[in-house]
């Protein structure tokens, strides 16, 4: 059975004093099902943030982090610094890590290996622009995202991979993918997992979708057989969204 996962990506939003609040927000939150809870604060406050969920079920993850194990990389993390402040799980391949970092496939298939050869679960992000949807090739990107940057790992590498469709046209900007597209490009995810690995990797990976979901609209795409949860941008940075959104399975 694969799981249900929201997990909220604040990006570069909340300095410490704000992480705090949030955290005490969400902490004072219930939750109504059996969805996985993940918060990604930003780099400087993953030890805080660890600190104060430390009897909690939600779990602090970070959005981002270098392939190397140390040395001369100027402002870069690496994935056992991550680890040595308790964080258990990475975003990778995120789209404004894509377009605004200049992150390749090729990059994040190296990123990919170094977390999970350090035991860091990996939230795998990929999605097609607007320009390839309105050409009808949004099926061809994600499967080449895919292809290159994973299908050079073993079937086992899944149990720690973590699949988020986000459609950069339906990220920060209020338009969401219809919960039908979301569900028809999820199934297509999981037939490509399937040739390469087999049915048992194809039907146990949580795939995710982000992209505009709110309270509003949570629920009707999360009821869609392929979605097993969501990867949550605004919404996240405010507790009672973010739980409505938690709770919408
Ligand atoms: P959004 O962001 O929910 O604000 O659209 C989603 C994401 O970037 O992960």
């Amino acid at each position: 059975m694969r799981k249900q996962i929201v997990a909220g990506n604040w990006k570069m939003n909340n300095d410490l004093s704000q992480t705090e609040s949030l955290l005490e927000a969400l902490k004072s939150k219930e939750r109504t099902t059996e969805a996985e809870v993940m918060v990604a604060p930003t780099f400087t406050n993953l030890l805080q943030a660890n600190q104060a969920l430390k009897s909690s079920y939600i779990e602090v993850v970070a959005q981002n982090m270098h392939f190397a194990e140390n040395g001369a990389y100027t402002g870069e993390i690496s994935s056992s610094m991550l680890k040595s402040v308790g964080v258990k799980t990475v975003i990778l391949g995120h789209s404004e890590r894509r377009a605004y970092f200049n992150e390749t496939d090729e990059l994040l298939a190296k990123k990919v290996d170094a977390a999970l050869a350090n035991e860091i679960r990996v939230i795998f992000c990929f999605g097609e622009e607007l320009t390839d949807r309105k050409a009808g090739n949004e099926e061809a990107v994600v499967e080449s995202q895919i292809k290159n940057a994973l299908f050079h790992l073993e079937a086992s590498a899944f149990n720690n991979i973590v699949l988020a469709y986000e459609p950069v046209w339906a990220i920060g900007t209020g338009e969401t993918a219809s919960p039908e597209q979301a569900q028809d490009m999820h199934a297509f995810i999981r037939k490509t997992l399937s040739g390469k690995y087999g049915n048992d990797v194809a039907d146990n990976v949580s795939i995710l979708y982000g992209g505009s979901v709110k309270p509003a609209n949570a629920q009707e795409i999360f009821s869609k057989p392929d979605v097993d949860g969501g990867l949550i941008g605004g919404a996240a940075l405010k507790a009672d969204d973010f739980f409505a959104i938690v709770n919408a399975f």
